[in-house]
């Protein structure tokens, strides 16, 4: 341990328990608990003075119960169980600071962070989050939903649509008196009244052009992505805009029965068009196909089901909270990662890398090399 913490505890999200007069447990979920064999319960009795109090307590307390263990004994204990992932620095008041609103969440982050961490800061980070979401079908309506629990300081929503009855399967944001409303003003209305704190800034617009997506992009720290329309042109567009300001973006797609998330840190991991060119590069047949496909002019109807759309878009949210605070690693840089809705699974692509000689986009490429660029059905 670096430091010494100064009010260590366990983790309140964790039980701890005797098995016999030998062995103790913490947690009690797979892949979390831990069994100790404790014989002479010194690890035990340092488990129960972990409640919070100041560490030179806690070691007073193990030692008056066994006074032949040294002060080092104790911190070893305490590092054995940081090292197990069950204790946290306590903070006293700093639940005060975040409010019983995020209180849940905060806990969830606890469970990723040791007694070096903070717990804390995941919420705080969230918080201070300006986020700009594009589109609110589907992927974004309940992406907004979402949001509005976790609390950013501000979302900028953008769809240029109106509710249709159709939409009220799987929109869930959005009431019957909404139909024929905009969307970006009903969802509006939704979130004011769902958390009051967030600062939302709906626009009701189209997004045909880079330029329409940088002018959205001051001040953000996060894009997400669910807008499809025109097909792949809209990733194209909104990725030329984010690598450009710098700002990541975390980009939905959904298909029939499978739906997926990638994200692009724009200087760091592979963009879109470095997809692009890993495709053509590596995939003999890839040209041609999507070739094929964009000439096509496929329109399939929606067939969005809610109970998917709300796996695909809590995935993308989580997503979206990984990049912005780090609490855990996010799973979708430079690859695509796949949420199968018919058998539960998720698994992430072979990673594609950044390209910095060849794509066009964010690195010194140039695009007639690629003939794939050729066949998007608007040049970005
Ligand atoms: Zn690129």
């Amino acid at each position: 341990m670096a430091t010494s913490p100064s009010r260590p505890r366990l983790k309140p999200i964790h039980p701890a328990y005797r098995l016999d007069d030998r062995v103790f447990r913490i947690g009690a979920q797979l892949g979390i608990t831990a069994e100790f064999d404790d014989p002479e319960h010194h690890l035990w009795s340092l488990v129960a003075a972990l409640d919070g109090r100041p560490l030179p307590d806690v070691i007073q307390a193990v030692q008056r119960q066994f006074p032949e263990l040294t002060e080092q004994d104790v911190l070893d204990g305490i590092t054995l169980l940081d090292q197990e992932g069950f204790i946290e620095e306590s903070f006293p008041g700093a639940e005060s600071g975040i409010g019983a609103r995020y209180r849940a969440s905060v806990n969830y982050f606890s469970r990723f962070i040791g007694v070096a961490g903070d717990r804390f800061a995941p919420q705080r980070r969230i918080s201070g989050s300006n986020i700009l979401l594009l589109g609110l079908g589907g992927g974004g309506s309940n992406i907004l939903t979402l949001l509005a629990g976790l609390g950013p300081a501000s979302v900028t929503i953008v769809d240029h649509d109106v509710v249709e009855e159709g939409n009220l399967g799987r929109q869930l944001l959005y009431r019957e008196a909404d139909v024929g409303r905009s969307k970006a003003l009903a969802a509006a209305g939704a979130i004011a009244q769902m958390n009051s704190d967030i600062l939302i800034d709906a626009r009701q617009q189209r997004i045909d052009s880079v330029e329409d997506i940088a002018a959205l992009l001051p001040g953000k720290d996060l894009v997400i992505s669910a807008i499809d329309e025109p097909p792949f042109v809209a990733q194209r567009i909104v990725n030329k805009a984010i690598v450009e300001a710098g700002i990541p973006c975390v980009f939905a797609a959904s298909q029939v029965s499978r739906g997926r998330v990638f994200t692009v840190l724009p200087g760091q991991t592979g963009c879109f068009d470095c997809l692009n060119v890993h495709y053509s590069q590596r995939d003999p047949q890839f040209v041609s196909q999507f070739a094929a496909f964009s000439e096509l002019g496929f329109d399939p109807p929606s067939i969005a089901y809610g109970p998917s759309v709300f796996i695909l878009t809590a995935t993308i949210v989580d997503e979206a909270t990984r990049v912005l605070t780090g609490y855990a690693p996010p799973r979708s840089l430079g690859t695509q990662f796949e949420v199968n809705f018919e058998d539960g699974s998720a698994f992430a692509h072979p990673s594609w890398p950044r390209l910095p000689d060849d794509c066009p986009t964010c690195g010194n490429g140039d695009p007639a090399t690629w003939e794939v660029f050729g066949h998007y059905l608007q040049q970005v």
